[in-house]
């Protein structure tokens, strides 16, 4: 029995081994083909601020963000590694993904699910509020679907999951809550992302619950959170 035992402890003992050997080549198999690299952090249930940690941890310098901008991505399904190549291909923008941080709706990735887009963790600007200025400044989070659509609208999921993620955001960069705003809110974007079924006022109030008296006082009102324009998708 004891020398059953052993060898089993062994087995066990060189499997992990070899897990842990095949996880560490992982990434250098992946290397040998021509695909994008795929955004990389993925998680499925995004509740706890824990995951938000994890969700949003960077190995390199932070940015000193100051806006969070909200999008929809237009399209009823989608994930990150699809707008990335999207972004990269047909857009030929060099740094892929637009924005940082993706959402799903349970088409094409789980329902409430974040990924981390690669300008995250690198900590370099978007580009998705069309001005570079904001691009520098701002934090792009895209919910997967096109809100703009009658009847259409976010997940429960992917609200919560947004919550979660704003709240963290808020607090981390210290972000006043007049500065979480949806993308035809930056000025001069003539656009209607994320929606006319994007329930805005709605995300605020429960934001400004969550956040109450955790943050500074916005210094001032900003001029930004004006629709400007037509709106159009
Ligand atoms: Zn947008």
């Amino acid at each position: 029995m004891y020398v059953r035992e052993k060898h089993v402890k062994i087995l066990a003992a060189v499997m992990g081994v070899a897990g842990i050997v095949i996880f560490a080549l992982l990434p250098f198999i992946k290397k040998k083909h021509d695909a994008p690299p795929a955004p990389v952090t993925k998680i499925t249930d995004a509740k706890l601020s824990g995951e938000m940690f994890d969700v949003c941890k960077v190995n390199v310098p932070e940015k000193d963000w100051q806006y969070i901008i909200v999008h929809h991505s237009g399209t009823k399904e989608g994930n990150a590694a699809n707008f990335d190549a999207y972004h990269k291909n047909k857009k030929k923008w060099r740094h892929g993904l637009a924005y940082h941080f993706v959402i799903g709706n349970g088409n094409g990735s789980a329902d409430g699910e974040i990924e981390t887009g690669p300008r995250w963790e690198k900590q370099i600007h978007g580009a998705h509020s069309g001005r570079m200025d904001f691009n520098r400044i701002s934090i792009g989070v895209c919910l997967v679907g096109n809100f703009e659509k009658q009847g259409s609208g976010p997940t429960q999921g992917q609200m919560e999951s947004l919550q979660h993620l704003l709240k963290y955001l808020c607090k981390r960069y210290n972000i006043a809550l007049d500065k979480v705003i949806g993308h035809n809110q930056v000025q001069k974007s003539q656009t209607a992302c994320p929606g006319k079924n994007f329930p805005f006022n709605k995300m605020k109030f429960a934001l400004a619950e969550a956040l109450k008296g955790e943050l500074r006082e916005s210094e001032s009102q900003q001029e930004h959170n004006e629709t400007d324009g037509s709106p159009r998708i």
